[in-house]
């Protein structure tokens, strides 16, 4: 085994290392990301009109294009002590498995209950919420990372917390349910009929399976008719992606203990929050010019909004009464193969990292999902850790990454996102180890039917 001796398997920060402020990428950007609009009069989103959906500080911090850093509250910083800081890996065995020059290092995510890096926004988003007097909150889950991180969020700060869970996955993930009902929360498969927009999509598409799209809509529209209640999201927003930065800021920290300069950073994208919270403070010095790092973006083949989608406004959910987003999309009714890889399968993208990309500041690739679970499973042997569908795209993109210095043989630096942990994806593995996995690729075809219902108005051509 080649251990460094300088460079342990794992670099830990002290607790009194850990980030204090968040920081947030929007700042050092010069084009900044492109304001969310009112649907009805294409003007931007007030702070007004964001706050019937969203809690108060929760708008402030989505319109703040300018500070860059922002305070995290001293209950949060004490919820993340309970599992933060999370440990930087030398993948030292992955390495001499792929017998490769190159350095790998992965930011792993999984260690807490509800499994992933959701966590670190649920906590942020619970507490002000709470701090805001509220009953409650609304939100959707895909795979069940995001709905189970929030019924933890909510448990410990006493709020009532309503999940609408996409039905594929409701069917498919019957345990991560009961966990979420273990927090205290609600769970409801959707598209349901308790709502107006789910009555509307069932009518439109019987017998669809759901998307993220579709659960959006239908907790937004119980955030915005009940009394106390307000809508919360797991990714794609600006504030979501200034919370992830906890796992940036902490990689860098860790890295710099050692004098560790990552060369390629990588990690999957559904809705953008962990890789926009992985590359924010590289992604801060590459805006200021200080430093240049290649960055990845990994999507599946099967959901690829930045590889194949069209950079223009979009909404962000199925019934089309949120916002519109200025984003890589599919078109908001584009509703994926059941992909396993849940958490991957929003049609859009945060329009932050949509804004990096288009200027040039980070790349995107996509991937099929049978050589996904073949990088996860080849992971798991020699890493120990059993990887969330989600994360292993990042680490097939690591591993493929490695290859090529290999045969070029140069020393990279590789840092990927591990985001979460796989043990509710064991129907998706067993599809795979059964041979029964498939790797359905959208045609042009299909991709049109979706940018054909990408709202039309001057401006807005792509
Ligand atoms: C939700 C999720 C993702 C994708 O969401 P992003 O907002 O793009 O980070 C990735 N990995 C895991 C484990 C997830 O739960």
């Amino acid at each position: 085994m080649k251990q460094e001796s300088k460079i342990p398997y794992k670099i830990y920060l002290e607790e009194s290392e850990m980030p204090t402020s968040w920081y947030n990428m929007r700042a050092d950007m010069k084009n900044k990301p492109a304001p969310l609009l009112n649907p009805g009069t294409l003007k931007p989103m007030t702070f007004e009109e964001l706050t019937g959906v969203f809690c108060d500080d929760l708008v402030r911090q989505e319109l703040d294009d300018t500070t860059p850093y922002i305070e995290i509250p001293e209950e949060i910083r004490n919820f993340y002590r309970m599992y933060r800081p999370s440990p930087l890996v030398r993948a030292y065995c992955l390495e001499e498995k792929l017998q490769t020059p190159a350095k790998i290092y992965y930011k792993f995510e999984g260690n807490n209950t509800s499994g992933s890096h959701k966590l670190n926004s649920a906590i942020a988003q619970a507490y002000y919420a709470k701090k805001q007097g509220l009953k409650g909150v609304t939100t959707e889950t895909g795979a069940g990372q995001w709905g189970t991180a929030l019924s933890m969020a909510c448990a410990y700060l006493g709020l009532d917390c309503k999940v609408y869970m996409v039905k594929v996955s409701y069917e498919q993930k019957p345990f991560r349910r009961e966990v979420m009902r273990t927090y205290g929360a609600s769970v409801t498969p959707s598209p349901s009929m308790e709502t107006a927009v789910g009555r509307k999509i069932l009518a439109e598409h019987p017998g669809t399976t759901g998307s993220l799209g579709c659960a959006i809509s239908e907790a937004v529209e119980v955030a915005t008719t009940n009394e106390g209640y307000r809508y919360v999201l797991g990714s794609v927003l600006n504030q979501v992606l200034l919370h992830q930065s906890v796992i940036g800021l902490e990689s860098k920290a860790a890295m710099d203990k050692y004098g560790i300069v990552p060369d390629v950073i990588i990690g999957c994208a559904g809705g953008g929050s962990n890789l926009g919270g992985l590359i924010a403070p590289f992604m801060g010095e590459k805006l200021r010019g200080e430093r240049d790092y290649r960055i990845i973006a990994v999507e599946p083949a099967s959901c690829p909004s930045f590889t194949r989608g069209k950079f223009a406004y979009d909404f962000c959910d199925t019934g089309m009464i949120c916002p519109l987003a200025k984003m890589y999309t599919l078109g908001s009714g584009f509703i994926p193969s059941p992909n396993h890889a849940g958490g991957l399968r929003f049609h859009g993208m945060s329009t932050i990292l949509s804004q990096l990309y288009h200027d040039g500041l980070m790349e995107a690739t996509s991937v099929e999902q049978t050589a996904v679970f073949e990088a996860a499973e080849q992971f798991a042997r020699v890493e120990g850790i059993l990887p969330a569908p989600e994360s292993a795209h990042a680490i097939r993109v690591a591993m493929d990454e490695a290859l090529k210095c290999k045969e070029t043989g140069e020393e990279k630096t590789i840092l990927f996102g591990l985001t979460g942990t796989g043990y509710f994806d064991l129907v998706a593995y067993e599809k795979f180890h059964d041979g029964e996995m498939s790797d359905y690729i959208p045609t042009d075809a299909d991709l049109q039917k979706g940018f054909d219902g990408i709202p039309k108005f001057p401006g807005n051509e792509f």
